[in-house]
């Protein structure tokens, strides 16, 4: 049921942190994984250690809040492969600030990246997803799109309940074609982007996790797998929580 053999997986921000930990898991399971990032060291590093391990992955440089850089990755992908199953948008940056402190450009560039390159590259893979009649599309959201939190700016959370509105409202137009679009919204997960953290703020949040701890990119990993299997057939315009327990609907 968790099969992915002979599937092709697209990982936007693949190269690193939760999306590095999604690309080890899908082609663990047998995809064939397109670890598609802005960091070229970063993502090439990750492409030889996994191809040492036998693992079907490969190296794409993308800017997903480029159109013209997301279409042509789109289309290699094609070219090469003959279709794309999977597209997993995870590439995003996190922004803590007072609303006062964010300026326009600041603004702008969360949520060209964080919204707008989930748009571009759904929009780039959905044509190749209608013709196949098959597609899983699976959004990183956060828990702070949901749920007020500190240590993230307006920004970025309303970056992130966007993307859950996108997925929804594409689920709704596109399900009917087989392709089923969901969301996972993690909680704090240990990785790059909490960086700037310190030990206090970190005591702090996780005194608000039920279950204890923060998560591990594998957690959200987890979840991606079973929306890009069979298993999930009959979920679609869904967001999945992977926080502990700090947000419950
Ligand atoms: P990370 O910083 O460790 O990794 C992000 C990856 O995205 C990096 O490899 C980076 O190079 C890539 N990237 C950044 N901008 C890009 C661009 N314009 N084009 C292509 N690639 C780009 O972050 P992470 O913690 O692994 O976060 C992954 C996703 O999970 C993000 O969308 C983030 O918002 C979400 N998330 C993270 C947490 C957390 O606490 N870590 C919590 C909730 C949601």
């Amino acid at each position: 049921m968790f099969s992915l053999d002979g599937k092709i997986a697209i990982v936007t921000g693949g190269a690193k942190g939760i999306g590095k930990s999604i690309v080890l898991a899908l082609s663990k399971v047998g995809a064939t994984t397109v670890i598609a990032d802005i960091d070229v060291n970063s993502g090439r590093e990750l492409e030889a250690c996994l191809k040492q391990k036998g693992l079907k992955v490969e190296f794409i440089e993308v800017d997903v809040s480029i159109s013209e850089s997301v279409n042509k990755m789109v289309k290699d992908v094609v070219e090469k492969y003959g279709k794309i199953d999977i597209l997993v948008n995870n590439a995003g940056i996190l922004h803590d600030a007072q609303i006062t402190d964010i300026d326009d450009a600041t603004w702008d560039r969360v949520i060209r990246v964080n919204l707008t390159g989930v748009f571009y590259c759904c929009r780039a893979v959905v044509p190749h997803m209608i013709r196949q009649k098959y597609g899983k599309i699976i959004n990183i959201a956060s828990a702070g799109g949901k749920m007020g939190f500190p240590y993230a700016g307006v920004d970025y959370c309303a970056s992130k309940g966007g993307i859950m509105a996108l997925t929804r409202q594409l689920a709704l137009q596109i399900s009917k074609y087989g392709i089923n679009v969901n969301a996972v919204a993690p909680g704090t997960t240990e990785t790059e982007l909490i960086k700037d953290r310190n030990e206090e703020q970190k005591k702090y949040i996780i005194s608000r996790i039920p279950v204890g701890r923060m998560g591990r990119p594998e957690d959200t990993a987890a979840a991606v797998v079973f929306l890009a299997s069979s298993g999930s057939d009959y979920i679609t315009g869904e967001t999945i929580d992977v926080n502990g327990g700090l947000y419950m609907d």
